[in-house]
């Protein structure tokens, strides 16, 4: 049992105090419980807030963090990510999603979806560590059936080696400028004989979509719905260059759509997403990083504020509220996901993160809201299934992961 004692926090939009008590991995009261706790924190300058989840992401590039930089997306993949990635290897990809899982547990992240290769790497990085993740089996076969089938085995491997951990899974066609229509299928059914979620990067360019249409004389929404690739379990990252229809008809189909702002503003992908679109037809819209190669960071914080920010700038200043930027990276995630976290409430999983109150760049707090998304907030401690992760802003054995990752780093470099 966990008594955070004196403790304010934020139940919707409402900041509450008071005491919150964990038992195993759930909330079992809040309000005056009282116990005679394992473990007592004393919590009367912190503030709890659920746990932030990261939707999109590509954990071990944190591997090319600062690698590639001032290129515009195509040139960045084709010259230099993907030839580094040809020479990836199970260690490498496990050490460096482990330095990313401890970058989003120090940031206040508890949960992230991934796509990236040998997921079961990242998996062991997941359970050594104590977040909670997605994790996908990910494929392209530009358009060549053999490399589909080639493809279509390691996938059906992977997600079986997957079921070995505590993750959730998916499989992951990378784009339709990478993988043929026929993979776009195969990835369907696949999902559905598995009952695993599809992870995916929608309409990120206007060349991407351009040149799916002079291909297939269609949209590339549209498309998709012709083989009813659209669906609840899809998760599409940037969902950038949509219309109007095809934003409906993604709402209708009950898909969800992760922004990613600063990816979307650092490869200058030339069009914001249409949030206020989004929201009118209904599309559950989700938040995340993207991988470290093109942030160059893991801080849902940061993306929070460049979320509100870039939607204000383009939209106009009442378009977006701070709150909206925190319920897309928590409850809304959460339903997402279909699992009981992103909100404080008695029964609710016990994924919390507190916040240091007391620092300069935090204070005064008119509206704490406003500080969560656009000051700088301390993350003092993180509870992940009902476990402390992150203690006084310290990852235990964070110093000698560094250490194996940068050694592993320079291998892989020279
Ligand atoms: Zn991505």
């Amino acid at each position: 049992m966990i008594l955070i004692e004196n403790v304010k926090f934020l139940v919707g939009e409402n900041l509450k105090e008071g005491n919150i008590l964990i038992d195993g991995n759930k909330i079992v009261a809040i309000g005056d419980a009282k116990d005679k706790s394992d473990f007592v924190i004393d919590a009367k300058d912190l503030v709890a807030i659920p746990g932030l989840f990261n939707c999109h992401t590509h954990s071990a590039m944190t591997l090319f963090r600062g690698y590639a930089e001032d290129m515009p997306l195509q040139e960045w993949l084709e010259k230099k990510i993907w030839p580094a990635e040809m020479r990836l290897n199970e260690k490498v990809v496990y050490l460096a999603s482990k330095l990313a899982c401890v970058e989003m547990l120090k940031t206040g992240t508890v949960f992230f979806n991934d796509m990236y290769f040998f997921p079961s790497a990242t998996a062991r990085a997941v359970e050594e560590t104590g977040i909670r993740a997605c994790l996908s089996s990910a494929f392209f076969d530009f358009f060549n059936s053999e490399i589909l089938e080639a493809n279509m085995k390691r996938v059906e491997k992977e997600l079986k080696e997957l079921k070995n951990f505590e993750v959730l899974r998916a499989i992951a066609p990378h784009a339709v400028y990478t993988v043929s229509i026929e993979g776009l299928k195969r990835s369907v059914e696949i999902a559905e004989k598995e009952n695993v979620f599809i992870h995916f990067h929608l309409a990120e360019t206007e060349k991407e979509v351009v040149e799916f249409k002079k291909k297939h004389g269609k949209g590339i929404v549209k498309a998709l719905d012709e083989i009813d690739f659209l669906s609840p379990r899809l998760f599409c990252a940037h969902s950038v260059w949509l219309d109007k229809e095809e934003i409906a008809l993604l709402g209708k189909r009950g898909v969800n759509a992760i922004h990613c702002p600063t990816s979307n503003m650092k490869l200058s992908v030339g069009k914001v997403m249409n949030f206020p679109e989004m929201r009118k037809s209904g599309v559950n819209v989700l938040l995340g990083t993207d991988g470290a190669a093109s942030n160059n960071s893991l801080n849902m914080f940061n993306e929070m504020k460049f979320c509100a920010l870039l939607q204000k700038f383009y939209y106009g200043a009442e378009s977006f509220r701070a709150f909206e930027a925190f319920r897309i990276s928590t409850e809304n995630a959460g339903r997402a996901f279909r699992i009981n976290s992103g909100r404080i409430e008695e029964g609710w999983l016990a994924d919390l993160v507190l916040l240091d109150l007391k620092q300069v760049h935090f204070a005064p707090c008119h509206d704490l809201i406003a500080n969560l998304v656009y000051a700088n907030s301390t993350v003092d401690t993180v509870i992940v299934d009902g476990k402390i992760v992150v203690e006084n802003r310290y990852f235990e054995g964070e110093e000698k992961l560094l250490e194996e990752f940068s050694k592993e780093v320079e291998r892989f470099f020279t």
